[in-house]
């Protein structure tokens, strides 16, 4: 492969444990502040995962760095190129648990998950009889590109999913279950869960959606829109064959792939929008929203209370129209 872009965005993580997460995390923002990097690290009992940005050197120093301690040897970076970084700042966080599941009884990955398969093997599996694909990602994940055919489950949380499952049993009932999410971290304790839950037949895709689109061999095929992220891309492409765009604006239905937040600071909710629809709507979710004293669009530019009040009336008049 030839490198083209100057930064790196790694994606990573490692169920293994470690002794005490604050003192590690401590020392590990030293370390990151001093490299240079930029991202978000979570520290548990159970292990780490991460994302940072870099520059090819920088990125380089770090994995180098992770290797040498036997605890991380084994563990997989995940690389994208990028034009610059992906974050604003370097956060390394102590956490109770890497992926917020909140089980009355904790899985451990090491000892209890889903059967690995590769992303040619899932492709394979994808395309069986009997078996259903689950995507274990939130909602608004899913809005914005998935597995053809996977079934959306309606939470805004990964801690919603198990209570989800119990109360959508009849979909997954006697079937092969495939599960999936970004990078992997949160099928491995998922795919342990439905186990433990007593479905025989669990799947889960071994270096998530990511992984997926960068296999030589499947290159994301049978992946419909784009992947969402959480660094400032928002957004990476994954099927490098056909991109079927699935997204639609929140506004008009129309095809969209385009992330914004509401301008509204205390919702800041995030929608998919055309940049059209963006101004039209003052980037707002709702009138209340729209006329909230904090909105960001109306700071941004310069609106005055009239011309907010004129654009908002022209928005009511126009849904009263159609
Ligand atoms: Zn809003």
């Amino acid at each position: 492969m030839t490198t083209t872009k100057e930064y790196r965005v790694l994606l990573y993580y490692h169920y293994v444990p470690i002794e005490d997460p604050e003192e590690f995390a401590k020392q590990h923002l030293k370390f990151c502040k001093e490299t240079g990097l930029k991202g978000r690290i979570l520290v548990a009992h159970e292990g780490i995962n991460g994302t940072v940005s870099g520059t090819i050197e920088q990125t380089d120093r770090y994995m180098n760095m992770m290797k040498a301690d036997p605890r991380f040897a084994e563990m997989v970076f995940k690389i994208d190129e990028a034009d610059g970084h992906a974050f604003k700042k370097m956060y390394v966080r102590p956490r109770k648990e890497l992926v917020t599941l909140r089980l009355e009884d904790d899985i451990d990955p090491n000892e209890l998950t889903g059967e690995y398969l590769s992303p040619k093997e899932f492709y394979e599996a994808m395309q069986e009889e009997d078996t259903v694909i689950l995507d274990a990602r939130n909602d608004y994940e899913y809005d914005l590109g998935h597995f053809r055919g996977a079934i959306r489950p309606d939470i805004k949380t990964f801690r919603e999913l198990p209570d989800w499952v119990r109360s959508n049993k009849e979909l997954l009932e006697g079937k092969k279950i495939l599960t999936y999410c970004t990078g992997g971290i949160r099928c491995e304790k998922f795919s342990g869960w439905l186990k433990k839950e007593g479905f025989e037949d669990v799947g889960q895709l071994h270096g998530g959606i990511v992984t997926y689109g960068k296999d030589p061999e499947v290159q994301g095929e049978l992946w419909d829109g784009k992947c969402y992220v959480f660094d400032e891309r928002i957004s990476v492409p994954i099927n490098q064959k056909e991109h079927v765009i699935v997204g639609r604006d929140y506004f008009d239905g129309e095809p969209c792939e385009r992330y914004v937040n509401c301008a509204n600071p205390e919702c800041n909710r995030q929608f998919l929008c055309s940049e059209e629809n963006e101004h039209k709507y003052l980037r707002s979710c709702s009138d209340d929203c729209r006329e909230h004293p904090r909105n960001l669009y109306i700071k941004e530019h310069n609106l005055t209370e009239e011309e907010v009040q004129e654009r908002i009336q022209q928005l009511k008049v126009e849904k009263v129209l159609n």
